[in-house]
């Protein structure tokens, strides 16, 4: 049997070498025209990139959640928006194959392994984003299938997806208890593509509105039992949350790399290179994103391991919101070592900066992510 690091060492090498051969040369491109890359879709298919987290008896990877940070840690290292596709086909499908009947996983899981379909993951609403509890979406059941009603935003792959899991209510009034998930195919009567956001980063991921108006949704199409679909979100980011922060560990490393080789290769005069100011930035740089690896990869043991006991969840927290806080730092540090050179429009390090940003938003805000980790310290004794 092969040994678990060299399996993980595997995507890693896998993943390195497509960042370098099929991102790098496109992501400059994605961000300027903020167009979806179906080539990239394509080749991260061919790969297994798309399928890290589906068993193998559906045609899946059956990989880690250290490798799943692997792997974006090494796309992001690139191209942050590139990486996101990665985390989000994860995300989506989570759900099915934590909560999902046989029927429902054999009719999905497949398509998303074998056929190179997408997923997506609808949850915030505009009335609902952080306060997720509240969402509106109403899910009734009429005789064999569910009426679904109402309108998602800001969702990750909205407008390329092949299934959609959303969130709604079936209980209105009972917040979380309420809650359940469902799988909707793309084409379904009633499901529409709204307005498509013009974000200031993460640029080459498709952002949209999902607006659902009276979708007739099987009965078998319904994740697990009535109420569970809390429970299946939660599980969902803890597996997710250090992809995201290993998203922005990927970023803040490939800013890093950048202004070392600026401040070697620039032929300052002296005193600039060598002055404490600048050396003690690139300093802090490497000491913070080694930190936030550590965080990131600690968290993903945790998952790997089913450490009982642990609270996952607060190190899940942790490290999206520290990495994702030294992402913001280190480019923003990187921008200002690189002065006017940094600020120009379409420079990789002026990307990433601005894909920091959003990192720290998404995927539960960082204000959020640090109300878990104090909630997560009050309750233990
Ligand atoms: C690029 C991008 C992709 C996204 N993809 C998806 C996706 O695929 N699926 C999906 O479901 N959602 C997605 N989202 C939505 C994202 O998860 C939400 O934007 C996020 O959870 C915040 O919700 P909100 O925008 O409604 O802000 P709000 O919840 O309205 O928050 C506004 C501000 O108030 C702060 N705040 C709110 N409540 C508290 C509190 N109790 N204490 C302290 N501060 C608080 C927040 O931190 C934030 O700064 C995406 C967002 C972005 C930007």
């Amino acid at each position: 049997m092969e040994d678990v690091e060299q399996v993980r060492q595997g995507w890693r090498e896998k993943a390195r070498e497509v960042a370098k051969n099929v991102v790098a040369p496109r992501a400059a491109e994605i961000d300027e025209t903020g167009e979806f890359a179906w080539d990239l879709a394509e080749a991260y298919s061919k790969y297994g990139f798309l399928s890290l987290l589906i068993p193998k008896e559906y045609g899946g990877m059956d990989a880690d959640i250290t490798s799943f940070c692997l792997v974006t840690e090494e796309i992001a290292n690139i191209c942050a928006s590139s990486a996101l596709l990665v985390i989000v086909q994860a995300v989506g499908t989570m759900p099915v194959v934590l909560g999902g009947a046989n029927e429902l996983k054999e009719k999905v899981l497949p398509r998303l392994a074998k056929e190179k379909g997408l997923i997506c993951f609808c949850l915030t609403e505009p009335e609902a984003g952080s306060d997720a509890a509240s969402v509106r979406t109403k899910a009734i059941l009429t005789g064999d299938h569910y009426v679904i009603k109402g309108r998602k935003c800001f969702i990750t792959n909205g407008g390329v997806a092949d299934f959609y899991t959303v969130f709604a209510t079936t209980q209105p009034g009972k917040k979380t208890e309420g809650i359940t998930g469902f799988v909707i195919e793309k084409g379904t009567p009633g499901l529409s593509i709204g307005k498509t956001e013009e974000k200031l980063g993460i640029r080459g991921s498709n952002t949209t509105e999902v607006i659902l108006e009276d979708v007739k949704v099987p009965v078998a199409q319904r994740i697990g039992d009535e109420g569970a679909g809390w429970w299946q979100m939660m599980r969902t980011l803890n597996r997710s949350r250090p992809a995201i922060g290993a998203q922005a560990v990927g970023l803040a490393q490939g800013a890093l790399d950048y202004v070392v080789r600026f401040v070697q290769g620039k032929g300052w005069a002296k005193g600039k290179e060598d002055s404490l100011g600048v050396q003690w930035m690139l300093a802090d740089m490497a000491v913070e994103i080694e930190a936030a690896r550590a965080l990131v990869y600690k968290a993903a043991n945790m998952m790997d391991e089913k450490m009982k006991g642990t609270p996952v969840q607060m190190f899940s927290a942790m490290s999206k919101y520290f990495a994702s806080d030294v992402a913001m730092k280190v480019t923003t540090h990187a921008v200002q070592i690189l002065q006017w050179e940094g600020l120009t429009k379409n420079h990789p390090v002026e990307r990433m900066m601005r894909d920091a940003k959003v990192i720290q938003i998404f995927e539960g805000t960082n204000q959020i992510q640090r109300m878990v980790v104090a909630h997560t310290l009050l309750k233990s004794k």
